[in-house]
Formats: structure tokens, sequence, C-alpha cells
């Protein structure tokens, strides 16, 4: 089979995700016909290596055969059974794995199935437990500038990037917006310290004037991953935590996309030694099979719902696929490989790589703030790099450094035009270099 007739088929019936399907008129869409390691394979022997995850989701590689077993093991005796007055022993084991290797004093998983959905739980128990509490009125969260926690309404709501959240204004709920310690907007003349300091001085203005009202502050930890790669450092977050305690707010830690080893180590929070009162987390926890979610929580807030029923304090919050036992089965199994065969330690050679191989774009006139957390690595492209300016968005320069990898082996979607590299875990440093030699084309091609 070849990949045309499966296109005009596609194309027929189905509406892809965060696509103007107008663009398919001229963009290829690729049907993939398998997957193993970091390669996807289509229709017509063609193949292109997952620089980024497939969404940031795939951490040991398409097609495990670990993960793999574990799945046909699952599926031979539960696929599926609700969890509300029932449970079952992947859900159970997973739930004590994911207590034992989070920061201290997150005891309690609620799990959903997608990552918006874990943070839509998060900011209704935060609100929630301050209503158990006899605080109502703490019902506003802050959040940070670029952030973005999703797409559903409430998600989007704690987001910050206006070409996701313009259109829908008239739906969401307002959200106090703190300045981001992002940094690349560290002025020149400023450390990264002061720039550090000044973004949680706004964080501090913010709160001094509506703690009463704010009920949590959502933040993803070290980097701001969909609004383009904003990188940040964890003395931000040790600082935060000691804000959120002073003015007695929750913190919400979204690592849907930094959790599971992205940022170097298990959880970006652990860099700033720091434990959030909900820690969210999705993408990765299946190593990139099957939709699972989960927001962990503390004894603390837990206690705040535990009462009789007539009390009227129980979290009612429900999604049929809660705890679904073959994407518990898969995480376990994910779990597993980071057990057995540190990646944090082999991902440092592994980042350490990515490094050298991405530091000669720095010189590249049209490239801006090459910056790296883990094994995440990111640049801008910029039409004058002297004055920082970018290109005109029309232009979508990003877009064509996209057309150009899958014309030459890679996978390389870009946020705008900002591009990144957010690689499997089983990629080689060769394969590393491959890459960067197609994105460095890539950008000389769409910038000439
Ligand atoms: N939070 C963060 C930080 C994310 O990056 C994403 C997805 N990119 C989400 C939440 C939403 O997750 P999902 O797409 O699974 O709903």
């Amino acid at each position: 089979m070849q990949n045309g007739p499966l296109v005009e088929r596609d194309l027929k019936v189905l509406w892809h995700p965060c696509t103007q399907m107008y663009d398919h008129l001229t963009l290829p869409l690729i049907p993939v016909r398998r997957a193993h390691g970091i390669w996807l394979e289509d229709f017509e022997g063609r193949r292109y290596i997952d620089a980024i995850s497939s969404w940031w989701v795939n951490i040991f590689g398409h097609s495990h055969p670990a993960i793999n077993e574990a799945l046909r093991q699952q599926i031979g005796n539960l696929e599926h059974v609700l969890l509300a007055g029932f449970t079952h022993e992947p859900v159970i084991a997973l739930s004590e794995t994911l207590v034992s290797l989070t920061p201290e004093g997150l005891t309690r998983c609620f799990f959903a199935d997608n990552g918006s959905s874990a943070v839509e739980i998060a900011l209704k128990m935060s609100l929630h437990y301050f209503r158990n509490l006899g605080a109502p009125q703490k019902a506003r969260f802050i959040t940070l500038a670029h952030s973005y926690h999703g797409e559903t309404v409430g998600a989007l709501s704690v987001s910050d990037v206006a070409l996701y959240k313009k259109t829908y204004e008239p739906l969401l709920f307002p959200t106090l917006v703190a300045p981001s310690p992002d940094r690349t907007l560290c002025p020149p003349g400023l450390s990264l310290s002061e720039h550090t300091a000044q973004a949680l001085a706004g964080m501090r203005g913010l709160l001094e004037r509506h703690h009463e009202t704010v009920c949590a502050v959502i933040i993803e930890p070290l980097v701001q991953c969909a609004g383009g790669m904003r990188m940040h450092e964890p003395a931000y977050l040790t600082g935060l935590r000691a804000l959120c305690d002073e003015f007695q707010v929750h913190l919400i830690a979204d690592e849907i996309a930094v959790g599971f080893g992205r940022t170097g180590t298990l959880f970006a929070c652990e860099q700033a030694a720091i434990s959030p009162d909900f820690l969210l987390l999705g993408k990765g926890l299946t190593g990139g099979y099957l939709p699972l979610s989960v927001c962990l929580t503390t004894d603390q807030v837990y206690a705040a719902f535990f009462a009789e029923y007539s009390a009227g304090k129980a979290f009612l919050h429900s999604h049929s696929y809660t705890g679904n036992a073959l994407a518990c089965a898969a995480a376990r199994a994910t779990l597993d490989l980071f057990a057995q065969n540190d990646p944090i330690t082999t991902n440092r050679l592994l980042a350490s790589a990515m490094a050298s191989a991405m530091a000669p774009l720095q010189d590249h006139p049209h490239v801006a703030s090459l910056r790296q957390t883990g094994m995440i690595a990111a640049l801008d492209l910029v039409a004058d790099k002297a004055k920082g300016e970018p290109y005109p968005a029309a232009e979508r320069r990003g877009l064509s450094v996209y057309r150009y990898g899958l014309e030459h082996e890679a996978l390389l979607r870009p946020l705008g035009d900002t591009l990144y590299l957010m690689p499997p875990y089983v990629i080689q440093a060769s394969e590393i270099a491959q890459l960067v030699e197609v994105l460095a084309a890539g950008i000389d091609h769409a910038t000439q």
C-alpha cells in the first residue's frame, strides 16, 4: 500500500488536532505504518526520527518489548473496570510506586485520562479544599506569563498563550498572570539571579494584593513547554514554594510535559528540592502508549474532603476511563524501566551530546536563544539577530523547517518559530548528530 490512498481517505473524514486543515492541501500528511525505537515508518518505506517524542509522550521508544509484553499480560486478565467502588492491582501498584518516587508529602493519587483533565482536577480540588475549610472566597488562580496547561476550558483559563486562548476568552474564567522567570527575557546587564528575583517580586506583589481570594499558583516547573520552550532557574521554584507557604496558597506543579526525566531529574521539582501541594503527571507516564494522567496530592488536602457523606465535602469528579488497567500496566512497565536502566544517568551523556551537536547553531545569523534543560534543547528563528527581531509570524519559517525535516528523515514539528529537540531516551549520540544536521540544513533552507 502507498501513502496516497490512506491520506485521501483520512482527509475525507478526519479533523486533525492543532491543525489548519487547509494546510494539508500542500503539506504532506504522513500515515505511519509502524514505529520502532525512535523511528516512524510510512507506507512507502520512508522513515522519520521522532525528534519530539510524538508530542512529548514517548520515553523509551516506540514498540518497546517490555511495555508490549506488560500489555499482553494485562489484556488477558482485565482491560478496564470503573474505579468507583472497584479497584485493581495495576492501579494500586502504580499508585504505590508514584507515591514512593515523587517528592515527599505527595501521598494520594487521583487518576484521569489526559493532561488537561489532570489540570482541571487540581484546580477544582484546590478551590474545593478552601471551600471545605470555610474559605470559599479563595477561588482564583495565579499563572505565569507564557504558561500552557491544556486546552479544556479550565486548563485554558490558567494558560497564557494567546494563539490557543484568545478566541475562547468569552468562555474562560479570569486568571491573574505573574511575570515569567524565562531566562530569554532576562534584560542585558541583569544577572540571571537578579532576573529570577524580579520575577519572584512580581509574584509577591500579586500575592500581597490578592492572596485572600487566591487558592493556588500553577506552574510548569523549569520549562514552559508549549509557550515556546522557555526555561528558568530552579531558584525560582524554591522562591515560589516559600511565597505560597507565606501567603497560604497551594502550589500546583504541572509536570505533565517535564516529568519523567525530561529536565535531567525524574521530576523537575527535585532540582529545587521542593514538594508541591499538587503534582500533575501525564504524557510519559505510560511511556507514550496510552492516555493516562494523575494528580497527586497531600494528606492535608485529602483530609479536608474526608467526612461523612452528609457533610457534602466529597470530591465527586470522575472520568469514565479513570485508572484504566491497560494504561496502568503500561505505566508500571515504564516505571520498571526507569528502575532497571537508570536512564537519568545515561541521559546526562545524551544531553551533553545534544549540547555539543547544537552548539555551532549559536553562531547562525538567524538563530537566537539556543538553550537546553536536560533532554530538551530549543532555539528561536529570528529575522534580525542583533535586534532580536522575530520573523513576521505569517511567514511561517518554522513550518518550512518542518517540511524540510520530513524530506530528510526527521519529525521536527516546531512551536511557531521555536524549534526544539525532545527525543525518546533510546536515541544514540550519532542519531542526535544526524538530527541536528537536518535541523541546521532546514534552518539554512528556511532563512535564506
Ligand atoms: N500541561 C502541560 C504542561 C502540557 O504540556 C500539556 C500538553 N502539551 C498539558 C498540560 C495537556 O495535556 P493533554 O494534551 O494530555 O491534555
